[in-house]
């Protein structure tokens, strides 16, 4: 996991485009229940699974007992933090502080 820590405390983005059948990922399924007088409870829970079938960006993960529609962008890899990591932690934003950077010199 050390991997995908930088120096700035953020997490670095797996790399999507690397995804192939077999894979080990990460994902989060996310519940709503109604808990009456119009509230909802949202659960999140992470999960884990193996890649069964690429198609474009919507990739297909079976876990234990289900098989999920992921997309690509949703999945980390299995030694990356899961997505609640970066959700909680937040991404790291070295890059694209480099992006806004002005360039003429
Ligand atoms: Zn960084």
């Amino acid at each position: 996991m050390s991997n995908y820590r930088c120096n700035c405390g953020g997490l670095i983005l797996p790399n999507f485009e690397a995804y192939q059948v077999g894979d080990e990922v990460n994902f989060m399924i996310q519940k709503r229940k109604s808990i009456g007088n119009g509230k909802i409870s949202v659960n999140q829970t992470a999960h884990t699974g193996k890649i069964t079938q690429i198609d474009g960006d919507d990739i297909t993960v079976k876990a234990h007992v289900r098989t999920y529609e992921l997309s690509r962008f949703e999945i980390t890899p299995k030694d990356a933090p899961g997505p609640i990591e970066y959700f909680r932690i937040g991404q790291c934003r070295c890059e694209l502080d480099q992006e806004q950077k002005p360039c003429a010199e």
